[in-house]
């Protein structure tokens, strides 16, 4: 499934009737901002974010704010899912942009720690979902999902959500935070939400404004492979080395794209399947010049 990103003209002409954000910082201040609507019953929705917000995590407050009474927004670019040489010092920080973005969509409570609020000791405690962490980007960004589990298991615990929502564009950490969940009976629910698109098929994502003009023009093609891949399995192949090979094809005549991975996986487990006998994921990560850019499409 997918969705296509709202044109923006559309959304400046609306009236603007949000009122302001409660944006906080620690803790002690987010748990003293829910206390009073939780022990009023109101349903808590939380969406977890790395900030440097966009239509892709708009579609996920929006979704928080048709189905809870409370909506927090969480912003935090988590050090510990970063690898030693992984993009955590540039990655985007745009926080005023973020609050106003999250006002307009009706955003109660911004929970905006520091590295220190969040991590005040070293931590020593991890949450790691082994199997389902194991190929696609387990493989290639070690420690990657044990990072994800752990920040949001704190980000469960310093909130306690009745709902959470995750894009399925990320569809490993969904699958993930879905098996934490469930393992560790986590009272929360996870909403999944489909992966906005640009109009030219590309997945929107905070790494596209890394991209300069040529990988720009070159980038959709991650998006036209998966759906090729689509095809195939729609046209009956069910042999995923067959439909790998027919997707492989269309990144590699792209030649600013350098390929990390592209498997076919069963949803759950995200185990990479050598035949097709029921739903699956495509799923793709590509280096185009130095930005990574990972897609993934349902059949
Ligand atoms: P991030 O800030 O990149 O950590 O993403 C925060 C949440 O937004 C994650 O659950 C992502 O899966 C989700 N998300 C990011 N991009 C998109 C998109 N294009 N469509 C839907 N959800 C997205």
């Amino acid at each position: 499934m997918s969705a296509v990103a709202q044109p923006r003209e559309k959304r400046e002409i609306s009236i603007d009737t949000a009122p302001p954000v409660n944006v906080v910082q620690t803790v002690k201040d987010v748990r003293e901002a829910l206390a009073l609507p939780r022990s009023s019953g109101s349903v808590i929705g939380l969406v977890p974010t790395m900030g440097a917000l966009h239509p892709g995590h708009e579609a996920l407050i929006g979704g928080a704010r048709r189905e809870c009474g409370i909506v927090v927004v969480s912003i935090f670019v988590n050090p510990l899912q970063f690898g030693p040489n992984e993009d955590y010092a540039r990655y985007p920080r745009t926080l005023e942009k973020d609050v106003e973005i999250c006002r307009r969509q009706g955003t109660d409570v911004v929970f905006n720690p520091s590295p220190d609020e969040m991590y005040p000791l070293p931590p020593l405690t991890f949450a790691e979902v082994t199997r389902v962490s194991e190929h696609l980007c387990g493989k290639f960004r070690p420690g990657h999902f044990r990072g994800v589990a752990t920040v949001v298991l704190k980000l469960f615990n310093i909130v306690r959500p009745d709902r959470a929502y995750f894009g399925e564009k990320d569809m490993q950490q969904l699958a993930v935070i879905r098996r934490m969940v469930a393992d560790l009976n986590i009272p929360v629910e996870i909403a999944a939400v489909p992966t906005v698109r640009e109009p030219d098929g590309l997945a929107i994502s905070s790494r596209n404004q890394h991209l300069n003009s040529a990988e720009r023009k070159a980038a959709p093609v991650l998006y036209r492979a998966l759906e090729e891949a689509v095809k195939r399995i729609r046209s009956g192949e069910r042999d995923a080395s067959k439909v790998r090979e027919a997707a492989i094809a269309i990144l590699e005549s792209e030649p600013l794209v350098r390929i990390e991975y592209l498997e076919i996986v069963d949803p759950t487990e995200i185990q990479p399947l050598s035949t097709i006998s029921g739903p699956v994921r495509i799923a793709a990560a590509v280096w185009i010049g130095g930005t990574r850019l990972i897609d993934n499409v349902a059949v």
